[in-house]
């Protein structure tokens, strides 16, 4: 296999520069959260999910989980580099005409959906009594979450998150370049389910062709209820196990639905009392 290590690197160096990188990431995505809520403020006005009030400490709560679940994934993802480069352990490769460019661009969508399914049934499996109150509880401490709760889990819950991607790695060939994308992919998603607004369109959850999409609503709805919804890229097996919410696209359509979105869209006036 590949080598991702450099050679002249030490391992604490080379942690610490895979944290500082995952780090940057959460906060730059998280920032990126918040700016979309700025640039939209009519939209988001409109669209709060939830009437439970946000507090500073929560927000300080979410941040500070997610800055030990950051250093959790940099510990295990360094270990992965370092089994690869001296072990030649997992299908991690470099030279993206290896395994040729047809399944360089499908290693996308299928690491997405390797690690939808392992999430779900670990978030499902996190949500049964006895190891909820003792993990998951943490991340459910945000009733109504905001975009730096995106990490913001139990260090036991971060080593089970982390493992999505041992699992990715051993099971599929992924170049190193998909790997950066799907870590993206993975972050904007994540922050955009603990947005709290809903700034996806009309109709979204109920499409032919996005409505296996996961939404804000969607994973906030989680947060609220505890249970339903488990997803985290999609709501494919939360339709297929039967555990999406009754009310999913109901709340979905109220939170979406009002007299001056349409006549935003449609460019006509509407008068209201
Ligand atoms: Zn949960
Ligand atoms: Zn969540």
């Amino acid at each position: 296999m590949s080598q991702i290590l450099p050679e002249h690197l030490s391992l604490w160096a080379y942690g610490l520069i895979v944290g500082a990188i995952i780090l940057i990431r959460y906060a730059l995505f998280a920032g990126i959260g918040f700016g979309v809520l700025r640039l939209f403020p009519k939209r988001a006005a409109r669209r709060r999910i939830s009437p439970v009030p946000v507090t500073r400490k929560q927000m300080w709560r979410e941040a500070g989980y997610s800055v030990l679940t950051v250093a959790v994934f940099a510990a295990v993802f360094t270990a992965v580099f370092y089994a690869a480069r001296d072990w030649g352990w997992f299908y991690i490769y470099r030279d993206a005409s290896a395994y040729g460019w047809v399944w360089y661009a499908l290693s996308l969508p299928a690491a997405v959906l390797i690690h939808d399914f392992y999430f779900y049934w670990a978030h499902r499996l996190m949500h049964l009594p006895g190891i909820y109150d003792r993990v998951h509880k943490v991340h459910h401490l945000s009733v109504n979450p905001t975009p730096l709760a995106a990490f913001a889990f139990h260090p036991v819950e971060a080593v089970i998150e982390s493992l999505s991607f041992v699992i990715v790695v051993s099971a599929m060939p992924i170049h190193t370049s998909m790997l950066m994308h799907f870590a993206a992919y993975m972050m904007a998603t994540n922050v955009m389910g603990h947005l709290g607004y809903e700034m996806f369109p009309r109709g979204f959850a109920r499409s032919k062709w996005l409505g296996w999409l996961m939404t804000a609503t969607c994973h906030n709805q989680h947060h609220r209820t505890y249970r339903y919804n488990y997803g985290l890229y999609t709501v494919i097996w939360d339709r297929l196990f039967g555990t999406i919410h009754p009310q999913y696209e109901a709340l979905y359509d109220r939170i979406t639905e009002d007299a001056g979105e349409a006549a935003e869209e449609s460019g006509t006036p509407v008068l209201t009392q």
